[in-house]
């Protein structure tokens, strides 16, 4: 399966349905061929070869799909950047590409003037104008396509546990998840004619890139919003018959938030993805109450290409269903093992690292050959760094990232499961758990907490609420109150730069 082919196919099948919406802008099937068959031509008469690097700075755009489907179809790969991220992040990502092209998105045309100096050779830099300008002017001319194992899509990891590495995706690689779970006999896993997918989550992520791939490859509309915000998703539903869309959980809270949230009309909704972090299980509960879809739980990671496993919709149970803490059951043609310390498979129910092997596994982490097989074994497994076990059932449950594993007198706590505990108090809009050093217990479990607005939070009180629902070695010690938990441009809570400050002059265990 290749881009090449999925584009060729619907333009066929279906070259008036439409491909793509932002705002009023309507792209058909037929009009995605011909636009990204000119986005192949204009690459290669530029001098580009199957292979080079190419990258985008901006949000999400119907512009940036163009540009990164078209390339795809010769083989030229895509490296999305995350306009969240400061001008020498672009500058570190886009030297790392060794891009020969780099598209601004609209609105990032002063992109070009603040990476000027920071790089370190000289990628042709052109904006959103330009860019419409040189597909409307391109001539359509014959190609070779990319092969199923040919890359095209260049995804940096979030860098929420150090800098962000390259995944180096295939064809092969981006139509897995399509592939796997057009296996599963599953409703949520077929698709009606008359649904349309939403790429809320931004472009330089899986989740949102592939999202749009998951549309084209139902041959259905890809609604695009430039950027995550409540008003764009409540419309979205409301008058774009968007049916599916994934989420984060930071991104669920703000729309459960959102005054707009209690009196949108979500009849055509019918599923909500989310992952990508742990969820609190209080705002899960919250969700399934408020909305009106079904919800189905995402787990996975860039190297993946995103979801490798999935909680569906009947496992959503808010009546005190254990699995509801599950991030699903492995894909069919996913292979998921749980490894002890010692590199041997742990039993089941035990804690220890996912790793996990399927088409799905990128090919390697660009220019990085020593990260590269750290990461993946010879034999094709990938190691997640991230803690957790599997049920008698098959269902895989996520504790925490490795690194982010509290060793408290001997005791492992993982921070995701006392931020859930902590997250239903009244007075606490978001919180975040750290190790702290002890000189007795090694580490101890500070929480720091976001009050809500006018709301106080008393260190007492959190304790004791955490003990009520949690054993008391994994409640915390200490209670800090903060005005925002930093975050990485995904999203993610960054602990490490809240361990930081009290680690200062320590060196911990697991880092
Ligand atoms: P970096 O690798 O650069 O430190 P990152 O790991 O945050 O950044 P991503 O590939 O975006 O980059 O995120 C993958 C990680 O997100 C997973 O390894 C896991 O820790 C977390 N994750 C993804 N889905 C879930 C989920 N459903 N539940 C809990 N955690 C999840
Ligand atoms: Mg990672």
């Amino acid at each position: 399966l290749t881009f090449d082919q999925f584009i060729t196919h619907w333009a066929k099948e279906r070259p008036d349905r439409v491909a793509m919406r932002e705002d009023d802008r309507v792209m058909t099937y037929g009009d995605l061929d011909e636009r990204t068959a000119r986005v192949a031509s204009a690459l290669l008469a530029a001098g580009l070869q199957k292979g080079d690097r190419i990258a985008w700075i901006g949000k999400n755009s119907d512009l940036y799909f163009t540009l990164f489907y078209g390339a795809a179809r010769a083989g030229i790969v895509m490296a999305p950047i995350s306009w969240r991220l400061a001008p020498a992040e672009w500058a570190f990502i886009v030297n790392d590409t060794r891009a020969k092209i780099v598209f601004t998105g609209p609105g990032f045309e002063a992109a070009a003037d603040q990476l000027a100096a920071k790089l370190d050779h000289a990628p042709r830099i052109i904006g959103a104008e330009a860019a419409r300008a040189m597909i409307d002017d391109a001539t359509r001319t014959d190609f070779a396509p990319s092969g199923p194992d040919d890359a095209v899509l260049q995804l940096y990891t979030s860098g929420t546990t150090g800098n962000p590495k390259g995944a180096v995706l295939t064809n092969t690689n981006l139509f897995a998840l399509r592939k796997n779970s057009a296996n599963l006999d599953m409703p949520y896993t077929q698709w009606e004619d008359d649904e349309a997918v939403l790429v809320a989550m931004p472009c330089a992520h899986i989740g949102g890139t592939g999202l749009g791939i998951m549309a084209l490859a139902a041959g259905l509309p890809g609604v695009v919003l430039a950027e995550f915000n409540p008003d764009g998703v409540f419309d979205a539903v409301e008058h774009h018959g968007v049916t599916r869309f994934f989420i984060v959980p930071a991104a669920l809270q703000m729309l459960l938030l959102h005054p707009r949230c209690a009196s949108v009309d979500y009849s055509r909704l019918k599923y909500i993805l989310y992952g990508a972090a742990p969820i609190p299980l209080d705002l899960l509960r919250q969700c399934i109450k408020m909305f009106g879809a079904q919800f189905i739980q995402a787990y996975g990671m860039t190297e993946t290409t995103g979801t490798i496993c999935m909680l569906p919709p009947e496992d959503h149970d808010p009546e005190g269903n254990k699995r509801m803490r599950s991030a699903g059951k492995p894909l069919p043609g996913v292979e998921i093992k749980i490894l002890g310390p010692d590199g041997k498979e742990v039993p089941t129910g035990e804690v220890g690292e996912v790793v996990t092997r399927s088409s799905n596994n990128m090919q390697g982490y660009w220019n990085l050959p020593d990260a590269t097989a750290k990461t993946m074994t010879a034999d094709g497994w990938i190691h997640t760094g991230d803690a957790g076990y599997m049920d008698e059932d098959g269902y895989l449950y996520i504790h925490d990232r490795m690194k982010d594993m509290i060793i408290s007198g001997g005791e492992n706590v993982y921070p995701a499961e006392v931020e859930s505990a902590i997250y239903g108090h009244p007075a606490v809009q978001e919180v975040a758990v750290i190790g702290i050093p002890d000189a007795k217990w090694g580490e101890t479990v500070k929480a720091v907490v976001v009050p809500k607005p006018g709301m106080a939070v008393e260190e007492d009180d959190i304790i004791a609420w955490t003990r009520e629902r949690i054993a008391a070695f994994k409640a915390p010690r200490s209670v800090d109150v903060i005005e925002a938990l930093p975050r990485n441009a995904s999203g993610k809570i960054l602990r490490k730069d809240l361990r930081a400050p009290y680690w200062e002059g320590y060196e911990r265990m697991v880092n």
